[in-house]
């Protein structure tokens, strides 16, 4: 699933740059989810989260039950939401930054997704996937009571892709304006905003923590005491929002078709051929840049090979051979062979499989 996830994107970018390889099992989507996240936050602040986010959505119904068991009678907000004084509420925010710092830097040197034993969307998508350490799930659910008290713990302190969209959103085109001569200071919007903003005390929300989920809007008694524009000029259907958010994931999926990023790449030494030929093997085992590579060893071997390229997210490996030398078969039996492992000295069979060949 970490494949699919903008935090993976945003954790292999430094890579990206700098030696133009995707990390582990992330690829193409992650970097296509990412740029779509970036786009949405500047057109719909933290709609994300708000609207896309299954970590968001546990998080809050972790909230409500919270609420519920403890009769919402100590929140600030119908969610039952523990506030922190708000010093130490905008301080513990910065928290999300050291977590992002340390998920990018760590990711860049050891060109693994260090952080996914830690991920609560890997760990609730991914269950007993590579990686995951004993204490993952004990952690995960320490994490989660703790959302039952305070809603939204994990978003609002520790979530680094929150941390990082926070500038983006805190700038975002869409917004909320409440209109003072219709407003009759009610504040049910203060009572409904899942986190803990306060719409009634604002001409217009600029918080950077706004997810544009609307709960506020939908409460309000009052018609167009509060409106959702664009650029503070012109008034904008409630639907765009989660609009927005279709289209941006539809731009991911097709967007990460086009490009193609490797995860390793190898050349021959050897003098290259005129009679060079260039076939696409999608291999069975093939799952991140590790397997990939080891894949890629078994053709290494193999006099008339030239240029090898794995696409890990893909399970492709595209490889360019001495026709004159080589034909399809023989590079399919190649990967097929057992498998030996150096440390222990034994053959491994089936670990790769050939499952289709195109030109
Ligand atoms: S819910 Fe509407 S009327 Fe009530 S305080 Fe908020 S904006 Fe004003
Ligand atoms: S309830 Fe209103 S202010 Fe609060 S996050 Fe949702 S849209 Fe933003």
């Amino acid at each position: 699933m970490e494949g699919f996830c903008p935090m993976g994107g945003l954790a292999t970018l430094p890579k990206v740059i700098s030696a133009g390889r995707a990390v582990c099992a992330v690829g193409e989507a992650a970097l296509a989810a990412l740029v779509a996240l970036v786009v949405l936050s500047l057109l719909a602040r933290k709609a994300f989260c708000g609207w896309f986010c299954p970590v968001g959505l546990v998080a809050e119904w972790l909230g409500r039950l919270g609420a519920r068991v403890r009769g919402k009678k100590c929140g600030v907000n119908d969610y039952g939401m523990l506030r922190p004084a708000q010093g130490v509420d905008w301080w513990l925010r910065w928290v999300r930054l050291v977590v992002l710092a340390l998920v990018v830097i760590f990711t860049w040197q050891a060109s693994e997704l260090v952080f996914r034993p830690f991920c609560p969307y890997y760990l609730m998508t991914g269950f007993v996937g590579h990686d995951i350490a004993s204490w993952s799930y004990p952690l995960l659910a320490l994490v989660l009571l703790a959302t039952t008290a305070l809603p939204l713990l994990w978003c609002r302190y520790l979530c680094p892709l929150g941390g990082a969209i926070w500038p983006l959103s805190g700038v975002g085109l869409l917004r909320l304006d409440r209109r003072p001569e219709v407003c009759n200071d009610c504040r049910l919007c203060d009572r409904t905003c899942p986190q803990g903003l306060r719409p009634s005390a604002v001409k217009q929300v600029t918080s950077g923590e706004c997810l544009l989920c609307l709960r506020c809007l939908n409460r309000c008694p009052r018609p167009g005491a509060l409106v959702l524009t664009a650029c503070r000029k012109w008034k904008v259907p409630g639907a765009v929002v989660p609009g927005l958010v279709v289209v941006l994931a539809l731009f991911a999926g097709l967007g990460s078709s086009w490009v193609w990023i490797a995860s390793y790449e190898w050349e021959s030494s050897a003098p290259q051929q005129a009679a060079t030929e260039q076939v696409q093997l999608r291999v069975q085992g093939v799952k991140c840049a590790h397997s990939g590579k080891k894949a890629a060893a078994q053709l290494e071997k193999i006099p008339g090979v030239q240029r090898i390229e794995v696409f890990a997210s893909r399970g492709i490996l595209r490889v360019s051979y001495d026709s004159t030398r080589l034909d399809e078969r023989a590079l399919r039996q190649a990967l097929e062979a057992p498998l030996l492992d150096q440390e222990s000295g034994s053959l491994h069979f089936g670990v790769f499989k050939v499952i289709d060949v195109t030109r």
